[in-house]
């Protein structure tokens, strides 16, 4: 049913506060550096695979850009690098890529969390990823007590083949050593996270600590290794949906941007296809390319405006689809 004016105008006002909210939010920024990966995982929302290109955004435009952000205020000084598979580029592309920007990010004080499906603990160049990364942790310890300045992120779920044994490996190989491992598993598959931590505490010292947040369960192995676990919804983004599982996210991301919410933190993506997009990787996305007609990085503060006004342009699409299908709760 149609709705009248009056919702209509408040509707508009809400997508011009929700603009607001995104102009002025803080942000961290995520690099997917490349769409290639080993596994075609069902529940993929990147739809990354072996049938995708073997090409990893340059680590001169990643400098570049975290050199622009750290100059902008909004910018909380985190990063994530991803992929697809990031550690690919041990087999595929540059094996200086990831301790390149591994050191950079860190020697400017910008915190690092960098996933992997942990998928080549056993290949032929397995034992160069360990030694580097080794290297990197250790060069880069904090010198007095602090949290690590690295966090690694895992995935341990029914979707990634052999998670479960290539995980343990993992943690073997860089135990002791003062790193935050972060798993990443779906709401619902809650007891594998806990077989694999009673695995843990089977094979190392462990010590379960005290949380900085209460929401978070620590454990700490061999002394310095910190050990967290995170939960998140399976959305229907990319290859995920066609999965069942995931769930149906139909409005834009903007939806997700409430003024009632309180305080809103950005994401900032930048993946191998020239594209930046804020928020989720569900839903219509808050997008606008990063390389101008002559394929040149644009200006960050120019990428931002482009992003606002793809926000802008959502949040309209948003109320005005609100308008026909579904009101949205008044305030
Ligand atoms: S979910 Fe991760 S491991 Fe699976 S295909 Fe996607 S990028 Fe690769």
């Amino acid at each position: 049913m149609i709705k009248p004016l009056k919702t209509l105008q408040q509707n508009i006002r809400f997508a011009g506060e929700c603009l607001q909210l995104v102009k002025h939010a803080p942000y961290y920024l995520i690099f997917k550096t490349t769409h290639y990966c080993w596994y075609k995982c069902p529940h993929c929302c990147e739809k990354a695979g072996p049938d995708q290109e073997k090409t990893y955004i340059p680590q001169e435009t990643i400098f570049e850009i975290l050199n622009q952000a750290k100059q902008d205020p909004l910018f909380i000084n985190e990063v994530v690098f991803t992929g697809g598979e990031i550690f690919s580029s041990y087999k595929f592309g540059d094996k200086k890529y990831i301790p390149n920007l591994l050191n950079f990010a860190i020697q400017n004080n910008i915190g690092v969390d960098i996933k992997t499906n942990a998928g080549w603990v056993n290949t032929s160049f397995g034992q160069e990823i360990f030694k580097d990364l080794r290297k990197v942790i250790t060069d880069n310890a904090p010198k007095e007590y602090r949290l690590p300045k690295i966090q690694i992120s895992l995935s341990l779920d029914k979707y990634h083949t052999n998670c479960f044994e290539n995980n343990l490996k993992f943690i073997q190989e860089l135990a002791g050593l003062p790193v935050m491992i972060n798993m990443a598993s779906f709401v619902g598959q809650e007891p594998m996270v806990q077989e694999f931590e009673h695995q843990l505490k089977s094979k190392f010292k462990t010590k379960e600590l005290i949380s900085l947040d209460s929401n978070e369960h620590l454990l700490s192995i061999n002394e310095k290794m910190l050990f967290q676990h995170s939960f998140a919804n399976l959305f229907d983004g990319g290859r995920a949906s066609k999965n069942p599982e995931a769930k149906h996210i139909q409005y834009p991301q903007f939806a997700f941007v409430q003024p009632n919410r309180g305080k809103l933190l950005k994401l900032v993506a930048f993946d191998n296809f020239g594209r930046v997009t804020l928020g989720e990787n569900s839903g219509r996305k808050i997008m606008t390319p990063y390389l101008d007609e002559n394929r040149q990085l644009k200006l960050l503060p120019k990428i931002m405006q482009d992003l606002n006004k793809s926000a802008f342009k959502e949040a309209l699409y948003f109320v005005y689809y609100e308008r026909i299908w579904n009101p949205i709760p008044t305030r």
